[in-house]
């Protein structure tokens, strides 16, 4: 089955298409960070006109990569939710009416699951079941995962996500959107036995998080270090970047482990943006080596938002015979835990 995905949740315009024989035969990215530049994040009606202006172009581009025509295409994925609702609406619309005019089906499929799964696009991927930690722009959550479809929430952020944790912090040091690869390359400058900052809500059980803290902490050492200035010096910028990214990457260790051993599981997915962090994946592999257990990740352009992931979620679940009706799907807010599970998890992959 050859499936045209189609991601436009937020700020990345994402299109792929997906073979279930071949596997992935093309994928084009268009992300509107220029365009959110001036703002210090996403602009909602700026993403839905941008998305509108990219999309049918980049599907063109994507089929023509991919060395097909659109007869050729057998379905068609695109993002439901959750997401910006005017941004899920353009992709929605266009790939429900080009289903509707190829005679295929569509599916709307779940942005975190998309997440979930992009690291099944690699050569070795995991096998179920699986802790997924999702650590996203919009999202952190423990996931236990017995198969696709087969989710239960461990745990999640009570405030801030951590991706949204990283972007704050990179504002309040003047750094550019997205914060969090900005944060990280300050960081390998700085020092990390300057500052030392909270690891929240790790000194009591449980698996949710809170990073509004963080975000307080942060704040009050700027403060403190800039003096009269707009801004404390360089290395000081970079010794508070370091620090930040250390209490992060610590808290999401300590709760993946804790949840590894709380599910008695050995496989640890990481998915989403902040997944592309090297110090989390280092720090991760080293913590978990210890303790026999591994943790895989998709490749860096597959950790942010990418139409290949979309692709590659729905044509498990249309190969499994789901599809929706002609309705176009928009669910802003829609839990993972009410998705429908896919058949036997055990079966061979496709
Ligand atoms: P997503 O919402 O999955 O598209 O991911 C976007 C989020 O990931 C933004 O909040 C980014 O700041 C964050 N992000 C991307 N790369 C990194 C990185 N290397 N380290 C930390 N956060 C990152
Ligand atoms: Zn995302």
């Amino acid at each position: 089955m050859r499936v045209l995905g189609i991601e436009t949740s937020c700020d990345e315009t994402g299109v792929a298409v997906y073979d279930s024989q071949a596997g992935l035969l093309a994928h084009t990215l268009y992300s509107q960070v220029a365009v959110h530049a001036d703002y210090g994040g996403v602009v909602p009606e700026l993403a839905s006109r941008d998305h509108v202006r990219k999309l049918l172009p980049l599907i063109r581009q994507t089929l023509a990569d991919a060395n097909c025509t659109g007869e050729q295409i057998d379905g068609i994925a695109y993002t439901a939710g959750p997401g910006l609702v005017g941004a899920l609406m353009v992709g929605g619309a266009v790939g429900r009416s080009l289903a509707y005019a190829w005679n295929i089906p569509a599916i709307g499929v779940h942005h975190m699951e998309g997440h979930l799964l992009a690291p099944m696009l690699e050569t070795e991927p995991p096998d179920f079941p699986f802790v997924a930690l999702l650590v996203s722009g919009g999202h952190t959550q423990l996931v236990a995962v017995a198969g696709i479809g087969r989710y239960e929430i461990l745990g999640e952020s009570l405030d801030d996500a951590a991706g949204e944790a990283f972007d704050k912090a990179a504002k309040m040091l003047d750094l550019d959107y997205p914060g969090g690869p900005e944060i990280a390359r300050l960081a390998e400058r700085g020092d990390p036995d300057r500052f030392r900052f909270p690891r929240p809500m790790t000194d009591r059980p449980g698996l949710d998080f809170s990073f509004s803290g963080l975000k307080t902490f942060t704040l009050n050492t700027v403060a403190e270090h800039r003096g009269d200035a707009v801004l404390p010096d360089e290395q000081t910028v970079a010794d508070i970047a370091c620090a930040f990214q250390e209490a992060v990457v610590d808290t999401l260790v300590i709760k993946c482990r804790r949840a590894l051993d709380q599910t008695g599981m050995k496989t640890l997915v990481i998915a989403g943006g902040v997944s592309a962090n090297r110090r989390l994946r280092n720090k991760l592999e080293a913590a978990l080596a210890r303790q026999g257990a591994r943790v895989y990740y998709a490749r860096n352009e597959f950790c942010t938002d990418n139409g290949a992931m979309i692709a590659y979620a729905g044509c498990q679940r249309l190969l499994a015979g789901q599809h929706d009706d002609l309705a176009i799907r928009a669910i802003p807010r829609w839990p993972m835990d009410t998705l429908p599970p896919l058949g036997n998890p055990d079966a061979p992959k496709q």
